[in-house]
């Protein structure tokens, strides 16, 4: 039979034209500090439209890289609607990335034009200097002339752009060229790598199509949902949120730079957040904050929280507590992330242990992704909940290479290689899968603790130890030990003002786990330090204690 269906590409354009006028009515708000501002969905596909146009006359041709320096706005929105339906790749840089990192990845990648958040523009002109590929930038907003004069310094720069000057009589209307190939390249990302310099990786249309109407079917977004999209649209494709709001209809709520634990408080009360999305550290300041500073959160029915593990304290106190329902997913940037999504089955009573156990597992594959655990030899484990083997996926959304150009480092090579077996991806991630499919990691392969024969996982340490409730944040690193080889370091934040002691911690934490688990090494912070995406970040932790620099206490 060769006569089958249509061979419509699954294009980003499509996204964009259903979503800007079948969902015409639909919001993107971007939050200013007092309010908000907005778009209707409609004026949002007229402005893609003028952008696709003034990039055209800018010379962008074919699949060269736009790159984006921007908090989550509208703006950034109907870039990361435009650049790809115009046929060109979107790359949105990394804000808080170290300098040399953001210089590599742009440089990398070969950003032609770079679009800048006018409260970004200053740090952003300290980088240009060394991005010799730029040729215009854009910025959205208004700007000092010190600032200005900044960016227009470089050689190379032909010109800075007022974002509402270039678009201003541009037409409304774009005809997005339908015969681009579904498989080409519409955005990409990079991931901090375990050595050398961060990994691109780059979707296609086809991929983030699949992905988005996966990920909206998945997370249970709904027609009129009100977004809230923590989650910076640098972090793995903003998980997915920008694509599946343009596919179901609903609407998103940007906080731009204000992330701290109030704002998004008044966010989520006055723009009625129905659902969102981002990493558990965001999701505890705003539960600690909330404690003293109540606010109405009773339209919010769900958080997704994925990038790290969310602590089971955490999940249980904001169901309990404000009845909010926290989704624990799984994913990476190499996956567009989304691999696992942790929704219960409806055969289980709701609140009940087993509830929990699967509510704070890291989740239930989703549609389309395929995974299996590979032990030590290359065996391939069972489905049985306590197997253990590192995690490998494969699907139409995950990448089967990283973006090379040729001028990586024999290093970066090795470990781009190092990461494809037989046509899957090794994700790194070590745990089990039940055979219900739900996916129960113990750690990353390189963060398990290794204390004589047995292994130890930092996480479920660090979840054990943030139930306390006078432990507002805890990371556990595993550091050098002369009998055991490596033992657990338990670094922790108290909460402010009370009088536990980490000696009281390490106590009631006896009764609750095996000895041979108990950290004996403990050291109070002030903060846990931050990837730049907002991960625990092991590696500084344990370059700390390397270098003497944790005040550390020894029981045991
Ligand atoms: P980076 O490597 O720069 O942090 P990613 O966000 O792509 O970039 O990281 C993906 C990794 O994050 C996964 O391989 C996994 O180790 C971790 N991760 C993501 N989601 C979870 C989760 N729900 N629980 C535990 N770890 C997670």
């Amino acid at each position: 039979m060769d006569s089958t269906m249509q061979h419509t590409p699954l294009l980003i354009s499509s996204l964009l034209r259903f979503g800007t006028t079948v969902f015409a009515e639909q919001k993107v708000i971007t939050w200013t500090g007092e309010g908000s501002r907005e778009l209707t969905y409609a004026e949002v596909g007229q402005r893609a439209a003028q952008l696709s146009h003034a990039l055209r006359k800018l010379g962008i041709d074919g699949d060269q890289r736009v790159g984006t320096f921007m908090w989550n706005n509208a703006e950034h929105l109907i870039t990361y609607l435009a650049v790809p339906s115009m046929g060109a790749v979107l790359h949105a840089l990394n804000i808080r990335l170290f300098p040399p990192q953001i210089v590599y990845v742009a440089t990398h990648a070969d950003d032609r034009i770079v679009i800048v958040d006018n409260t970004l523009a200053k740090p952003f002109s300290g980088l240009l200097a060394h991005l010799p590929g730029v040729q215009h930038v854009i910025v959205n907003g208004s700007i000092d002339d010190e600032t200005r004069a900044a960016l227009e310094a470089p050689e190379h720069v032909v010109a800075v752009h007022d974002w509402d000057a270039l678009l201003e009589g541009e037409p409304t209307a774009y005809d997005w060229p339908e015969d681009l190939d579904e498989n080409s390249a519409s955005s990409m990302c990079y991931t901090s790598g375990t050595t050398g310099n961060p990994k691109g990786v780059a979707y296609s249309h086809r991929s983030n199509y699949l992905h988005a109407v996966t990920a909206a079917l998945a997370l249970g977004a709904k027609q009129g949902d009100r977004l809230l999209v923590v989650v910076p649209l640098f972090h793995a494709n903003a998980w997915g949120f920008p694509y599946l709001a343009m596919a179901v209809g609903a609407s998103l709520i940007m906080p731009d730079r204000f992330l701290q634990a109030a704002p998004l408080a008044a966010m989520i009360e006055r723009e009625k957040v129905t659902f969102g999305a981002g990493v558990p550290t965001i999701w505890n300041d705003l539960l600690s904050y909330l404690e003293t500073n109540p606010a109405d959160l009773s339209t919010c029915r769900g958080l997704v929280v994925g990038g790290a593990a969310a602590p089971p304290a955490m999940m249980k106190a904001f169901q309990e507590e404000h009845g909010i329902t926290i989704i624990h997913a799984w994913g990476m940037t190499e996956m567009s992330p989304i691999g696992t999504v942790a929704i219960p089955p409806t055969t289980v009573e709701p609140g009940s242990d087993e509830y929990w156990r699967y509510a704070a597992a890291q989740g239930r594959l989703v549609v389309g992704v395929e995974g299996r655990l590979v032990g030590p030899d290359d065996s391939i484990a069972p489905w049985d909940g306590e197997s253990v083997g590192e995690l490998e996926v494969r699907g139409p959304w995950i990448t089967r290479s990283y973006y090379a150009n040729g001028r990586e480092s024999d290093v970066d090579r090795m470990e781009m290689e190092s990461k494809f077996h037989d046509g899957w991806l090794r994700t790194g991630d070590v745990g089990t899968l039940s055979e219900d499919a739900f996916l129960v990691l113990t750690d990353r392969a390189k963060d398990v603790i290794k204390s004589g024969g047995e292994w130890i996982s930092s996480v479920d340490l660090e979840n054990a130890i943030m139930a306390h409730p006078d432990v507002r944040e805890a990371s556990v690193v595993g550091v050098p030990d002369d009998r055991w080889g490596e033992r657990p370091l338990a670094s922790v934040v108290l909460r402010a003002g009370s009088p536990t002691t980490v000696e009281d911690v390490r106590e009631w934490l006896a009764g609750r786990l095996p000895k041979w688990m108990l950290p004996e090494r403990w050291a109070v912070i002030d903060e846990v330090p931050k990837t730049s995406v907002g991960k625990f970040d092991k590696k500084v932790l344990r370059k700390r204690y390397a270098e003497g620099e944790l005040e550390v206490q020894t029981f045991g």
